[in-house]
């Protein structure tokens, strides 16, 4: 992982919790607002802040349950063997001749 690609994800994550934190503010501070009814902007703003709170949360599940399920397997790997195994051609230096 390059240092760029560092700085990007850093960037993204960031962003991301920027979006999830300010939408979810406007939603509570808009909660009871004053509303015409029908072609209401707020409402609409909130429609957009609801959606992508919603985005975010179902991306931030996902990332959890994949670090939970590796996590899992990690476990049970180290369970059976011991450690985590890492037996492979390249680690046991297997000399590969034609
Ligand atoms: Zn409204």
């Amino acid at each position: 992982m390059t240092k760029r690609f560092k700085k990007l994800c850093t960037a993204v994550c960031i962003l991301l919790i920027a979006s999830f934190a300010f939408s979810s503010l406007f939603i509570i501070a808009e909660a009871d607002h004053d509303c015409v009814g029908e072609g209401c902007h707020v409402c609409q703003a909130v429609r957009v802040c609801l959606n992508a709170v919603g985005s975010i949360s179902l991306l931030l599940v996902g990332i959890v349950s994949t670090l939970f399920l590796k996590s899992v397997v990690l476990f049970c790997s180290y369970r059976k063997y011991g450690a985590v195994n890492t037996n492979n051609l390249i680690n046991l230096k297997v000399k590969l001749s034609i």
